[in-house]
C-alpha cells in the first residue's frame, strides 16, 4: 500500500507526519528502546527548497512525532556522495541537520564515517553497508522526488544507495540500475515517507530546479512507492532501469502500474534531465578511472571546475568554506505580512520571532525564512561561503515557489 497526502506548509506537515505515524503505527517496534534509524537524502550540501534534500520540516515532525511516542533512542544517518565525501564536507551541518537534531537531543551519523558489512550485489560490486543501518530496529527511508542524470528518477529506492559506506557508493555504478535494485532486494526500510514538498526537475540530481510537488507519501514497498512517484510526474515507469529491474524480478506486474494510473491523479508532468553529455560518460566510465584520478588536482581548481559545470561534464561545484551565518534580523518596514516565512519555518516560530534580536534559542539557523521571503525583509550576518553559488542559482525560484 501507497498513501499519498497533499501537503505543503509546515502546519500541513505536522498533520500529514501524525496521521501517517498513526496509519503505520503497526510498524513501529513494541520497545521503545528499540533503535530508531531515520535515513533522509542529504547526499548533497544543496538545501532542501532546491528539491535536493530533505526537507527539515519534514525530519522536524517525524523527530517529534516519534519522541512523543516514547522512541529516545533516534538517529539521523546519512552518507553524502563520493564528491562531498572525498572533500570532508559536512553535509549535517550545512543544512543544519545537526543543528535540528540537537534541539531535539537525537543523535546525529554519518553512514559514510561507519564501520560497514559487504555486500554482494550485481556486476562484481561488494560495497559495505553501514553497520547502523544493519542493525536498527526501526530504518525510516526519507526520500525526495528529483530527476536524476543517471538512474532517471530518485525516490525510495535511489534513497537507499546511501546506506552504503562512502567512496564504496562506486561500486553501484558498476551498473547502477541494477544495483539499486540489488541493495533494495539486500536491507530493506520498514516504513519510507517520502518528502515530495518540493522536487527537483530538470538536470538533477544536482544541478536541476526546483519544483512545487506538495505531496508526502508513506509506504512499506519502496518499487510500489517510485511507481507512484513516476504516476504523480508522469513519468513512464518503464524509463527508470531499477524499476523495471524490480518488475522482472516480480516486485510489481503491469496491473499493479495499471491500478495506479487508474487511482492516483498526475499532479503535473516532470521535465527529465537531459541526456548526459559524451564528456560526462566518458568521466564516469570505470576504465577511465586512472584518467581521472590523474587529472583530479587539476579538475579541483575552481576556474576548472566551472569550466567543466559550463560543458556539463560535472553538475556539482564545491566550495570547501562553509557559511558563517549567525544572526537573521527581519525589517518589519519592508516585511509584507504574507507569513510564507512562518509555514517554512520547520520549528513553527511565530513571525514575532522570526529575525528577532536576541535569537529564539528554537531557531536551527536553517535560512528557509530568509530564502522564502518575497521582500528580501530578511537580513542575514555573516559571510555565504558555500551557499553563494545555491543563492545565485535558486534564491528567486524559491521565493516564489
Ligand atoms: S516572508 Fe518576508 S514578507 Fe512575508 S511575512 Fe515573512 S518576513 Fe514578512
Ligand atoms: S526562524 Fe528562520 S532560520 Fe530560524 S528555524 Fe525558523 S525558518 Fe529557520
Amino acid at each position: 500500500m501507497v498513501e499519498v497526502y497533499s501537503a505543503f506548509t509546515n502546519r500541513e506537515v505536522k498533520d500529514t507526519i501524525e496521521a501517517i505515524l498513526t496509519s503505520w503505527a503497526h510498524k513501529l517496534p513494541e520497545d521503545r528502546a528499540a533503535r530508531v534509524l531515520i535515513k533522509p537524502n542529504l547526499n548533497n550540501d544543496l538545501m532542501a527548497l532546491t528539491g535536493n534534500s530533505a526537507d527539515l520540516r519534514v525530519l522536524a515532525c517525524l523527530i517529534e512525532g516519534l519522541l512523543n511516542r516514547g522512541y529516545r533512542d533516534l538517529t539521523v544517518a546519512d552518507g553524502s556522495n563520493v564528491g562531498v565525501d572525498r572533500r570532508d564536507i559536512n553535509t549535517m551541518r550545512r543544512l543544519r541537520v545537526s543543528a535540528l537534531a540537537e534541539r531535539y537531543g537525537v543523535k546525529v551519523l554519518d553512514l559514510n564515517r561507519q564501520p560497514g558489512v559487504p555486500i554482494a550485489l550485481h556486476a562484481g560490486a561488494r560495497p559495505l553497508v553501514a553497520t547502523p543501518v544493519i542493525e536498527a530496529e526501526l530504518l525510516i527511508s526519507v526520500p525526495k522526488v528529483k530527476t536524476h542524470c543517471e538512474a532517471t528518477l530518485s525516490c525510495a529506492m535511489k534513497n537507499w544507495v546511501g546506506i552504503c559506506q562512502g567512496q564504496q557508493k562506486r561500486h553501484m555504478h558498476m551498473d547502477l540500475g541494477h544495483n539499486i535494485f540489488a541493495i533494495n532486494e539486500a536491507v530493506v526500510p520498514h516504513l519510507i515517507i517520502v518528502d515530495g514538498l518540493i522536487g527537483m526537475e530538470g538536470n538533477g540530481p544536482g544541478d536541476g530546479e526546483p519544483f512545487r510537488l506538495g505531496r508526502i507519501m508513506a509506504s512499506d514497498d519502496a518499487a510500489l512507492n517510485d511507481l507512484v512517484a513516476c504516476r504523480l510526474v508522469d513519468l513512464p515507469w518503464r524509463d527508470v532501469p531499477y524499476l523495471v529491474h524490480a518488475e522482472r524480478a516480480g516486485w510489481f506486474g503491469p496491473e499493479d502500474a495499471d491500478e495506479i494510473a487508474e487511482k492516483v491523479a498526475v499532479v503535473r508532468p516532470i521535465k527529465r534531465a537531459p541526456p548526459r553529455s559524451k564528456l560526462a560518460e566518458l568521466s564516469e566510465a570505470p576504465s577511465l578511472m586512472w584518467l581521472k584520478l590523474a587529472v583530479r588536482p587539476l579538475v579541483e581548481k575552481p576556474a576548472v571546475s566551472e569550466a567543466a559545470y559550463r560543458l556539463r561534464i560535472i553538475q556539482d561545484v564545491y566550495d570547501r568554506v562553509d557559511d558563517t551565518i549567525t544572526e537573521l534580523s527581519r525589517d518589519a518596514a519592508r516585511c509584507g505580512d504574507c507569513r510564507r516565512c512562518e509555514d517554512f519555518c520547520p520549528t513553527f516560530l511565530p513571525l514575532a520571532q522570526i529575525g528577532a534580536s536576541p535569537r529564539s534559542p528554537d531557531c536551527v539557523m536553517c535560512l528557509y525564512c530568509w530564502w522564502v521571503c518575497p521582500k528580501e525583509a530578511i537580513s542575514l550576518t555573516g559571510q555565504l561561503n558555500h551557499l553563494m553559488r545555491q543563492v545565485g542559482r535558486y534564491k528567486s525560484i524559491v521565493e516564489t515557489i
